[in-house]
């Protein structure tokens, strides 16, 4: 019998994934529609309108694959995207800390976010994105407390750094990395970027690489 061939994605391994077309596979509203276990994935994590869908379309180099916030339908579901030969998904969360949400709407998103974060075997690091204007607030504090809990890997991704002058780059950088001696899951290195100008989005790639292969 002839030995099974190695598929060509295995052999090129994860970094490949940034180099491909990727699209949409389904949205998730509840855990028992998740898509089987079978790849690692990264989550992407943040407030409604920290730059997430801008962010997931620049690292994979394609406008429109990540809708933005406003998309009907979309805003409450986890969202998996594939790459066309597939070794990985990028989990878009939806995003948290609308300032008018309604009560139930927030349970329900922070039920749904739980339980994924809590229960997903496969999930490999989690990106939290926190605008670089704003900084870590009250709101993104209980949702590193809630990966803390879980001992679920995440990163700190600063977003708009082109928002932010020169100068206050790196004290914003080391405050951030300061405040995250707090928590335990937290990975100690923050990572810093802007969607617009394309900064901090190469190695931002390379980390999620190293992220998915296990490291
Ligand atoms: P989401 O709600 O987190 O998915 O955020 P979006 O990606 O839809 O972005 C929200 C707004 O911020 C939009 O108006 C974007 O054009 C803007 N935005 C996103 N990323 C950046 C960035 O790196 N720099 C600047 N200046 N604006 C950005």
């Amino acid at each position: 019998m002839a030995k099974p061939r190695t598929a060509p994605e295995e052999a090129e391994g994860p970094e490949a994934a940034f180099t491909r077309p990727w699209h949409f596979v389904m949205g998730v509203a509840g855990l028992e529609q998740l898509p089987a276990a079978d790849r690692p994935e990264v989550a992407f994590a943040g407030r409604s309108n920290v730059g997430k869908s801008s962010l997931i379309n620049a690292l994979v180099r394609q406008h429109g694959l990540a809708r933005t916030s406003n998309t009907p339908g979309r805003t409450q579901e986890l969202n998996y995207f594939a790459a066309e030969i597939a070794t990985v998904y990028i989990v878009d969360l939806p995003g948290y800390g609308f300032a008018q949400a309604p009560k139930e709407k927030v349970e329900t998103w922070t039920r749904l976010v739980k339980d994924y974060l809590r229960g997903r075997r496969t999930l490999a690091r989690v990106y939290m994105l926190i605008d670089a204007r704003h900084g870590i607030k009250a709101v993104d504090e209980e949702i590193m407390k809630i990966l803390d809990e879980a001992a679920v890997s995440y990163q700190i991704v600063l977003t708009k750094l082109d928002k932010v002058k020169p100068q206050a780059v790196e004290p914003l950088i080391a405050r951030t990395v300061a405040a995250l001696a707090m928590h335990p899951a937290a990975y100690p290195e923050v990572a810093a970027t802007s969607s617009v100008d394309g900064r901090g989005i190469e190695e931002l790639r390379e980390v999620i690489v190293a992220a998915m292969r296990g490291g």
